[in-house]
Order: C-alpha cells, then structure tokens, then sequence
C-alpha cells in the first residue's frame, strides 16, 4: 500500500495546485470532490445537477452524494496503490464515514496547508477573474469561509497530531518544499 494523504485546508489555501504536484512526484492519483464535482456539473448528469444548487452558493454537497463518490473513487484499482485526497473529508460526518469504509489505515499523512484570511479572499477573488469559476464571486466566496470555519476546521481536532501544519504562504515551490518535507519525515 502506497502513500495515503490528505489535504485539508481552507477554499483558496493552495490545496489543488500543490497536490497535483504531489501526485506527479508521488504517482498516486489525485482525489479531488471539487473537481469531480465540477466534472458531474459540467456533464449535466444527475449528481451534476443535484450538486450544481450546493455548489453554486458555497454550501457543501449532501455527505450522502459525496461520500459515494469518494467510495467508489478509491474503490477502483488505480487507488489500491495509495491516493491523494483534496478537499475531502470536509467535515466530522465525512471523515468518520471514511474511517468506517477504510478503516484506521485511510490515512497515514495529513497536511493542512495554513493561509489566513485575507490572502485567501485576495487569491479567490484573482482565481475568480483568471478561471471564472461560478462559486468564486465574493459573496460565496466568504460564504465558503463560514463553511470552512464551521465544519471543516473540526477536523483539525478530530485528526489531533496526526495533522502536520504547513504554512500556505509564499511561491507555490516553497510551498511544495515544505509539503514533501513533511512527506518525507
Ligand atoms: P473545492 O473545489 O474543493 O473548493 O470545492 C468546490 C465546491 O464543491 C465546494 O464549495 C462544495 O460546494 C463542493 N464540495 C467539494 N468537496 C466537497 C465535500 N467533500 N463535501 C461537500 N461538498 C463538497
């Protein structure tokens, strides 16, 4: 079994583009929700446009909707050699329904990337001009941050010392150094 990490960090803190660079390092494949999400969305399937009413706003997807995905994500044979997970488990439900599928063994390293409010809201507010993704207008945006706040940030607790703080400011290369460190040790 390979390497079995996972992201957390707040909407805009980096999480996306470092864990791609993880996964080129690494070979395990990246686990985005977000992204599969947007995928559903752009699709027009039944989970598209049951999450499109979520999303849209900033509200998170029903953990019933979300946790099949990753479920099936992970169940296929591509992630038997390790994975990378972004962006989810993004709240008590979703990670203790993680731990009742995998078990204790579904992590083994988890990172919270560390960026604090206002640069967040600034990079947001940038990705929102460069990639116009619909939830990123600043209204959402700081809707998101409620969201983070109140169930995301509990994870912290909840994974304790398992969790290594990294801080999510500077080039994203320092920051991919300050990721594999942690990785490696
Ligand atoms: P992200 O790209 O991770 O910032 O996710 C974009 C949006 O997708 C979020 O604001 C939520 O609406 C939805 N989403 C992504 N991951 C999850 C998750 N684990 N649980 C519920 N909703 C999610």
């Amino acid at each position: 079994m390979g390497r079995r990490i996972l992201f957390l960090g707040p909407p805009g803190g980096g999480k996306g583009t470092q864990a791609k660079m993880v996964r080129r390092a690494l070979g395990v494949p990246h686990v985005s929700t977000g992204d599969m999400l947007r995928e559903a969305m752009a699709s027009g399937s039944d989970l598209g446009r049951q999450a499109e009413t979520y999303v849209s706003v900033g509200d998170l997807v029903p953990d019933e909707l979300v946790v099949a995905l990753v479920e099936e994500r992970l169940a296929r044979e591509d992630a038997a050699g390790g994975y990378l997970l972004d962006g989810f488990p993004r709240n008590l439900p979703q990670a203790e329904a993680l731990a009742e599928v995998l078990g204790d063994e579904a992590l083994d390293t988890i990172v919270y990337l560390d960026v604090d409010e206002e640069e967040i809201i600034a990079r947001l507010l940038k990705r929102a001009e460069l990639e116009g993704r619909a939830d990123d207008n600043e209204e959402t945006i700081r809707h998101r941050l409620e969201v983070f706040h109140g169930e995301t940030e509990p994870l912290i607790a909840y994974y304790g010392d398992r969790v290594r703080r990294v801080d999510g400011t500077g080039s994203v290369e320092d920051i991919y150094c300050r990721i594999a460190l942690e990785l490696a040790s």
